[in-house]
């Protein structure tokens, strides 16, 4: 299920597809795309973010591949039917609590990083963020009127066992594939939520005697995510701070431009998307970067359709074309060649 969204999501999607489309003839995948809207364009038509008859047939895919949502049209709206609420929507209504974001340096951009290219170079990370928990759901949440007459802002930090340990499973399986290390971020030094969070991947840790696993208050791990980002290599995290600190990780590749994600269920199911936004001050000029949403389709064919060498392709494709010199504005550097989204995602096709 294609949901190109608002801003350059509909831009990006279209790389996606025809990288898809390639690969598909190549590996014989036999794909089939339906497409839906989401976001600010499905307010426009239907008045929501997300149509229940959408989100449906979101729900009978194999895999939901988005753009993005939101942008400037949509936000005077009361927040209960922002682009946003879409977004949140179909994460909790297809139960995807566990959001992938690696932040890999390809060598070719090291020196696009605000940090030295030593420190980067080669830089390969994979923040595992919780996303249907934690604060950004927890109850009770508002702002309240309190006798004195001020207003209260109030939300509510919650974790259950179960959720610590489905997340916890997901980054121990993924350093099992990697270098075997797992590093859990909390506070437990303050947060009482985190002090269990601390004590369920420490019991969890005993299914995985050969990661070797790590823990880090999350003030500590901002600051070396700057100081010395190759020491990490899965970081795991409740949702609030998977989503500073994986944006904090994006910044050390160069380019927001060029960091897919998935957001994976129970059962192999997932949404991907690249983890920018919809970049409305770019929208509709063919500038914008479509290669983090071609790299997000590479996940989809990895997590969601088990292709591993179809996405393996992909990643190569991408790599190649970095080697020729073509760049998007965003990670456009001189003696390089500046090419438009549709002319990137032409050269992707062509290298697979
Ligand atoms: P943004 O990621 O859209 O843009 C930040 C900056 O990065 C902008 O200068 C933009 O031009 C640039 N940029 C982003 N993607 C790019 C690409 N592929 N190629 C080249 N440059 C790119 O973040 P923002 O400006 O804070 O938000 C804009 C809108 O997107 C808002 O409405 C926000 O709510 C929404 N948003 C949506 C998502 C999502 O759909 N998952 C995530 C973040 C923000």
């Amino acid at each position: 299920m294609l949901l190109p969204g608002d801003g350059i999501g509909p831009e990006i999607i279209a790389e996606a597809v025809k990288v898809l489309e390639a690969v598909d003839k190549k590996f014989k995948l036999r794909l089939k795309f339906d497409e839906e809207l989401i976001g600010g364009a499905a307010i426009d038509a239907h008045g929501v973010p997300l149509a229940n008859a959408t989100l449906e047939k979101c729900r009978t895919a194999d895999a939901v591949l988005m753009g993005s949502v939101g942008g400037p049209k949509w936000d005077g709206l009361d927040s209960s039917i922002r682009p946003e609420k879409g977004l949140l929507k179909i994460r909790y209504e297809l139960g995807l609590f566990g959001n992938l974001r690696p932040a890999i340096l390809y060598p070719q951009l090291a020196d696009a990083s605000s940090l030295k290219r030593e420190l980067v170079a080669g830089l390969d990370i994979l923040i595992v963020r919780e996303l249907t928990g934690g604060i950004y759901f927890g109850e009770p949440r508002g702002i309240r009127l309190l006798e004195s007459g001020e207003r209260q802002g109030y939300n509510t930090y919650v974790y259950a066992e179960h959720e610590i340990e489905r997340i916890g499973r997901v980054a121990f399986e993924m350093a099992m594939k990697r270098n075997k290390k797992v590093c859990s971020v909390d506070k437990a030094n303050v947060l009482e939520a985190t002090v269990l969070w601390r004590e369920v991947m420490q019991a969890l840790s005993k299914d995985y005697p050969d990661v070797e696993l790590l823990h880090m208050y999350v003030d500590n791990a901002a600051m070396q995510l700057v100081r010395a980002p190759k020491q990490f290599d899965v970081i795991v995290t409740g949702n609030m701070f998977g989503d500073i600190l994986s944006d904090t990780a994006a910044m050390l590749t160069g380019s927001i431009g060029m960091l897919p994600s998935a957001s994976l269920g129970k059962d192999g199911r997932g949404l991907y998307e690249p983890v920018h936004g919809s970049a409305p001050d770019i929208a509709g000029q063919s500038i914008a970067n479509p290669l983090a949403t071609i790299l997000s389709a590479a996940m989809l064919l990895r997590y969601s359709l088990s292709e591993a060498r179809a996405a393996q392709a992909i990643e190569k494709a991408v790599g190649k074309v970095l080697d020729q010199g073509l760049r998007s504005a965003d990670i456009y550097s001189e003696g390089m060649s500046k090419v438009s989204t549709v002319e990137l995602g032409d050269a992707v096709v062509a290298a697979l």
